[in-house]
C-alpha cells in the first residue's frame, strides 16, 4: 500500500512503449488517451490496452509509471475482446426482444462466444435470426460501451430490479468483491471482468451459429437453460472463412457420418457409452491391432488390469480424494466398496509391483489398452469425442533414471511416426514445466525437464513451452494435431511421474543390491480411442483409409445371372485377407456404385457376361478412378497389397535389412 500511495501522488506518468519509447502523461490518463496522442488512426483501432501486462479497458485510469501496449482487433486479445462485447450484445438484444428472459453467462470460447439463457419457452431459429437482427442494427448506431465500477450494494440492487436471478446467484459466489465492474449497452447492463471494447462499431463482423441447450452451473440435476452461440471475426472474409469451415466441420460431422456409415450408436439407457456396431467395431479393432504390432516391435508387453478395484487402492493413488465425483462406484453384498477405474496406472502399479525386480529387467514397457470410467455432465456429452466409458492406449514405463532419456526419445520418435503414417504432418508439441506447488527437489525437476527437452532438441523439433502447467508430479509433454480441415486435436502426452512410484512404493534392486525407486512415464498415443476414432472419421470426411475401412471391396453383379461369380470372387478376396462383400440384389448397376460409394467403399468390383466368361473384374475407385479389367489373381494381389496397414511396407523393409545382414554372416555356399 505505501509504495503504491507514493507513486499515486505523481503530477506525472511515464508511459513505455512496446518499442521501447517513452512518453509522458499527466496522472490518471488512460489508454484512449495514450493511443490518441500516439496518432488518431490508432485511436480508433484501439480496443483496449495492456498495462503491465494486465489487460484493461481503454477508460482505465493510469496511475503510475507503466509500459503500456495499445490492443487493437489485429491482437489475439483484441479479437477476444470483441468476441467477449458480442455476448453482451446478444444481451442487449436478447432483453428487447424478450424482457422475460434471465441472462446467466456469456463466455469466450474458441473461434467464438455464447450466451446462456433462461427463458420460458424453446427459442426457434426464427428467434435466433431476429436476435442476430436486433444486434445488427444496435451495431449500427456506432454506440459507446460505458463502463462503471459500482459498489457491490448498488450491483445487486440493480439486479434485483431487472429479476436477473442467476446474476445475483454468481454475485453471492464472489463474497469477497466489494466492487464490480458493469458495462451499460444503452438500457442493458451487465457484470463482467471486462474489458470491453469501447464501442459497438467493432462488432461489425458477427454471426450466431446455433441454438443448444444447457444446465445451469453444467449440471444436468440443475435447471435447464438455452445457449446462443456465436461467432465474430476482425472482417468479412475472416468471418466468411470462418462459417466455410463449419459448414464442412458439419458435412464431416462423426455423429452424422456414424449413423449413415452404420458405425455405431448411442442409447439413453447408457450415456455416454458407445454402442459399436459391427463397422465402427471393425474400425476400432483394426486400430488396436495396429498398435499392437508397432508397440510389439519396439519392445512393449501388454497387460491387462481389471476394471473394478478396491477403495483403497483408490485411496493410495488419491483418486478417491481428488477424483471422486468423476468415478462410477459400486458396493458389494459384503459391503465392499470397489471403483470403476477412471485410470489405467493405478492397476498398472500393482502390476509392475508383482514380484521382484532387478535392474536388468528395466526398462519395462507395459502397454495396456485399458477401459476407463469417467463420470462427464451430460452436457459436456459429445458423440465419440466426449464419452463417459473410453479405451485409452495407455503404456507405463518404468525406468533408471539414466533410461529416461533415451525411453523419452523413443515415445517422442513413436508418437510422430505414428501420426505420420496417418496422413497427419501438421503436430504441435507443448512442454508443460514445474508447477508452483510441486514435490521434490529443483534439481529432481531439472533432471525430469532436461529429459523430455533433450528428446525434443535431440529431434530438433520445435516445441511451446507452457510455463507452471505441469502436475505437482511431473512435467508433461503434449501433442496436438491438426486435422484436414484446420482444427486442433490434442491426442498425445508423455508425462514424467514422481509420485505413483512413491505412493505404491515400488521399487527395483540395483547393481550394489539397493532398493531404488524406477522412474515412472506414462504415455498415450491417440489418448482416447473412441475420440480418436471420431477425429479420424472426420479427417477423412468418412473415406477411411482402404487398411481402415469396414468393407475394403464390394462385388458388384450387374445381372442376376452373375450373382454367384460375384460371391465366388469375394471368398476369394476374404480368402487373401481383403474384407469384402458382395451385392447381388436386382437393382441396376448405376444405383448399386452410387450406393457403395456413398458408403465409402474403397474399391468397386464390378462383374457381368464378359468378366463371368474371361475370369475377369472390372475394379474402380471410390473416387471413381476406372482401374480397368483384370484377371482374378491379379486382382486379389493388387487388392491384398493396397489394405495393408501402413506399418506394413517398413517392416518389410526392417525384415529385408536383416536378411542382408545375416546373409553377409553366411559364407557363399561353394
Ligand atoms: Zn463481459
Ligand atoms: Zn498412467
Amino acid at each position: 500500500m505505501s509504495s503504491q500511495s507514493n507513486t499515486d501522488n505523481q503530477s506525472e506518468i511515464t508511459v513505455t512503449l512496446p518499442d521501447g519509447s517513452q512518453r509522458q502523461f499527466s496522472h490518471g490518463a488512460c489508454v484512449r488517451d495514450i493511443a490518441a496522442d500516439i496518432g488518431p488512426g490508432l485511436a480508433k483501432h484501439t480496443v483496449a490496452g495492456k498495462v503491465n501486462g494486465k489487460l484493461v479497458d481503454t477508460v482505465d485510469p493510469i496511475t503510475q509509471d507503466a509500459s503500456v501496449q495499445i490492443i487493437t482487433p489485429k491482437n489475439d486479445e483484441g479479437l477476444e475482446i470483441i468476441r467477449h462485447s458480442c455476448a453482451h450484445l446478444i444481451g442487449h438484444a436478447v432483453k428487447q426482444l424478450y424482457p422475460t428472459a434471465k441472462m446467466v453467462i456469456g463466455p469466450v470460447i474458441a473461434d467464438g462466444f455464447y450466451y446462456d439463457i433462461a427463458y420460458e419457452r424453446p427459442f426457434t431459429p426464427e428467434d435466433l435470426a431476429a436476435i442476430e437482427k436486433l444486434m445488427g442494427e444496435l451495431i449500427a448506431k456506432d454506440y459507446d460501451v460505458i463502463k462503471r465500477l459500482l459498489p457491490r450494494e448498488e450491483v445487486i440492487s440493480i439486479f434485483q430490479e431487472r429479476g436477473e436471478e442467476y446474476k445475483l446467484r454468481l454475485i453471492g459466489d464472489m463474497p469477497d468483491e466489494q466492487q464490480m465492474g458493469m458495462y451499460f449497452h444503452e438500457e442493458y447492463v451487465d457484470m463482467c471482468r471486462g474489458p470491453h471494447v469501447p464501442n459497438t462499431r467493432f462488432l461489425k463482423h458477427v454471426k450466431l451459429t446455433k441454438l443448444s441447450g444447457a444446465y445451469w452451473r453444467g449440471d444436468a440435476k440443475n435447471e435447464q437453460l438455452q445457449r446462443i452461440y456465436g461467432t465474430a471475426w476482425v472482417d468479412k472474409k475472416q468471418l466468411k472463412a470462418y462459417l466455410r469451415r463449419i459448414e464442412e466441420a458439419e458435412k464431416r460431422d462423426h455423429r452424422k457420418l456414424g449413423r449413415e456409415l452404420n458405425l455405431f450408436h448411442f442409447h439413453e439407457d447408457a450415456p455416454g457409452a458407445v454402442f459399436w456396431h459391427p463397422q465402427g467395431w471393425t474400425v476400432f479393432q483394426e486400430l488396436i491391432a495396429y498398435m499392437r504390432r508397432y508397440q510389439q516391435d519396439a519392445g512393449y508387453v501388454e497387460i491387462n488390469s481389471p476394471d473394478a478395484m478396491d477403495r483403497s487402492l483408490w485411496e493410495i493413488s488419491g483418486h478417491w480424494q481428488n477424483y471422486h465425483d468423476h468415478m462410477f462406484t459400486t458396493e458389494t453384498e459384503d459391503g465392499r466398496v470397489l471403483a470403476l477405474k477412471p485410470m489405467n496406472c493405478p492397476g498398472g502399479v500393482l502390476m509392475y509391483h508383482h514380484g521382484r525386480k532387478s535392474y536388468r529387467d528395466l526398462p519395462i514397457r507395459m502397454a495396456e489398452f485399458g477401459k476407463v470410467h469417467r463420470y462427464e455432465p451430460s452436457g459436456a456429452l459429445h458423440g465419440l469425442m466426449r464419452v463417459r466409458h473410453f479405451t485409452q492406449d495407455d503404456a507405463h514405463i518404468y525406468c533408471t533414471p539414466q533410461q529416461m532419456g533415451t525411453e523419452c526419445s523413443n515415445v517422442v520418435a513413436l508418437v510422430l511416426d505414428i501420426y505420420r503414417q496417418f496422413g497427419f504432418e501438421d503436430v504441435r508439441i507443448k512442454l508443460s514445466t514445474r508447477p508452483e506447488n510441486r514435490m521434490g527437489d529443483d534439481a529432481m525437476w531439472d533432471m525430469l525437464e532436461g529429459a523430455l527437452t533433450q528428446a525434443l532438441e535431440g529431434m530438433a523439433l520445435e516445441y511451446s513451452i507452457n510455463p507452471g502447467e505441469g502436475a505437482f508430479y511431473g512435467p508433461k509433454l503434449e501433442f496436438v494435431l491438426r486435422d484436414a480441415i484446420g482444427r486442433d486435436w490434442q491426442c498425445g502426452t508423455l508425462q514424467v511421474d514422481m509420485n505413483l512410484p512413491e505412493r505404491f512404493g515400488i521399487d527395483y534392486v540395483d547393481e550394489e543390491g539397493q532398493r531404488k525407486r524406477p522412474v515412472m512415464l506414462h504415455r498415450a498415443l491417440f489418448g482416447s480411442l473412441e475420440r480418436f476414432t471420431g477425429i479420424l472419421i472426420e479427417h477423412y470426411a468418412g473415406k477411411l483409409p482402404a487398411w481402415l475401412s469396414p468393407t475394403q471391396a464390394i462385388v458388384l453383379s450387374i445381372a442376376e445371372a452373375h450373382g454367384d461369380y460375384a460371391k465366388d470372387v469375394a471368398q476369394l478376396l476374404r480368402g487373401v485377407g481383403v474384407r469384402a462383400e458382395f451385392d447381388v440384389r436386382n437393382e441396376k448397376i448405376g444405383y448399386k456404385i452410387r450406393e457403395q460409394t456413398l458408403q465409402r467403399v474403397p474399391f468397386l468390383l464390378v462383374v457381368g457376361a464378359r468378366e463371368c466368361e474371361e475370369g475377369t473384374v472390372a475394379i474402380r475407385t471410390r473416387e471413381g478412378e476406372d482401374l480397368g479389367v483384370m484377371p482374378i489373381e491379379q486382382a486379389l494381389a493388387m487388392l491384398s497389397q493396397q489394405v495393408q496397414a501402413p506399418d506394413h511396407a517398413a517392416r518389410q523393409e526392417t525384415l529385408q535389412q536383416l536378411r542382408e545382414r545375416l546373409n553377409k554372416h553366411t559364407p557363399e555356399a561353394a
